[in-house]
């Protein structure tokens, strides 16, 4: 008789696993598609798939066929007993063995062999299944569940080194002193807004972000000191409140950018003078301006340029202009369309104002 099998013991940990591994919901992946391609072929089964089973859906990561669909609850799934038992189950026919008597879903496939073994992370947390199925009742003659544990063991470390990769593409994108993105992910995020901004037809706006004054600074405290404002800049900035979309990185050097997607220049400048307040108000020491102050230029594409690199060369036109007029200031490319070279900078922010 059918009954719902008990969770796992280990089903917070089970499940927290599988979050980590970010899966649930991800496009197909050759890696994965050709284990059950392996799995369907070696035991001439009429579908193979791959699962991963949380809380409450038994999703497919990989599937052979349209004869399964792509998810499943979990407690109408046949897999649920692997995820509950964390061992192979080998079925030889789903209509008439005793233990799927009643269960909502197995009297109505065509298909009627099951195979299946855990996806075991861990050594003890069955994250998920890779299971095959014959319209053949009954277990094939010589049945060896063996490769499919072998092909499921691959199927993990698949995931491990999947995770790794994207572990160290997050690395390599990040500022290691600030903790913020670094210019790689301001260029590849830049790229992105551009065409998001494109798509939408709204403006993409960039704020180029300078401490004032550096060097000095790293010349009268030392190296050290200027590493811990910037540290320190990174923790205040990572605090500014952003919608999804806009992205904060390290340009370079103390040089810092925001891009924001959607909002035009009228809706930058609150937000730049917000930044330029909190870091005057953190009160970091500076050896000859008492302490330490930004300044800040905003440039919007298309107003003020006609493609990225000049959104760059306008808001940074902004920015010097900004330090010309004595620093601890936002300014703001002119709000027209002509070509940053040859905009005359508004100014915005008197100095300590
Ligand atoms: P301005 O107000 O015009 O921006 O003057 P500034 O002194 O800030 O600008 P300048 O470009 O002359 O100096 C920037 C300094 O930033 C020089 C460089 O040694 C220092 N710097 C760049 N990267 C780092 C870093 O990672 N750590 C430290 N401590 N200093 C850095
Ligand atoms: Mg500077
Ligand atoms: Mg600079």
């Amino acid at each position: 008789m059918w009954q719902i099998p008990e969770l796992p013991a280990n089903e917070p940990e089970r499940l927290a696993a599988l979050l980590a591994c970010d899966i649930m919901d991800t496009p197909r992946e050759e890696r994965f598609d050709r284990l059950t391609w392996l799995a369907e072929r070696f035991y001439r089964a009429d579908v193979a798939f791959l699962s991963f089973v949380d809380a409450q859906m038994q999703w497919m990561k990989a599937v052979t066929s349209s004869a399964i669909g792509s998810s499943i609850e979990r407690r109408r799934s046949v897999c649920q007993v692997i995820i509950s038992e964390g061992r192979p189950l080998v079925v030889g026919d789903l209509h008439s063995d005793a233990r799927f008597d009643g269960h909502p879903v197995t009297p109505l496939l065509a298909l009627r062999f099951y195979a299946g073994v855990p996806l075991m992370v861990q050594d003890t947390l069955p994250i998920g299944s890779l299971c095959i199925l014959r319209e053949e009742p009954g277990i094939p003659d010589g049945f060896d569940i063996s490769a499919l544990e072998k092909l499921a063991a691959i199927a993990v470390d698949e995931l491990a080194l999947r995770n790794l990769n994207r572990d160290l593409t997050r690395l390599s994108r990040r500022d290691a002193l600030t903790g913020l993105g670094n210019r790689r992910c301001f260029d590849e995020e830049l790229e992105r807004a551009r065409l998001r901004c494109q798509r939408l037809n709204v403006p993409l706006t960039l704020l180029m972000i300078d401490i004032d004054r550096f060097k000095d600074l790293n010349d009268n405290a030392g190296h050290h000191a200027g590493d811990e404002v910037l540290r320190r800049l990174g923790v205040i900035l990572a605090d500014v409140p952003l919608r999804a979309d806009d992205v904060i990185a390290r340009f370079g050097g103390e040089e810092f950018a925001l891009i924001l997607s959607g909002g035009g220049s009228a809706e930058a400048l609150p937000l730049a003078e917000r930044i330029r307040h909190s870091v005057r108000q953190a009160q970091m020491n500076h050896p000859t301006a008492g302490t330490v102050t930004l300044s800040i230029g905003i440039a919007t594409q298309p107003a003020n340029a006609i493609d990225t690199d000049r959104l760059i060369i306008a808001a940074d036109r902004a920015l010097y202009a900004a330090k010309r007029a004595g620093r601890d200031a936002v300014m703001t490319a002119p709000a027209d369309d002509r070509p940053a070279s040859q905009a005359e900078e508004r100014r915005v922010t008197v100095p300590g104002g």
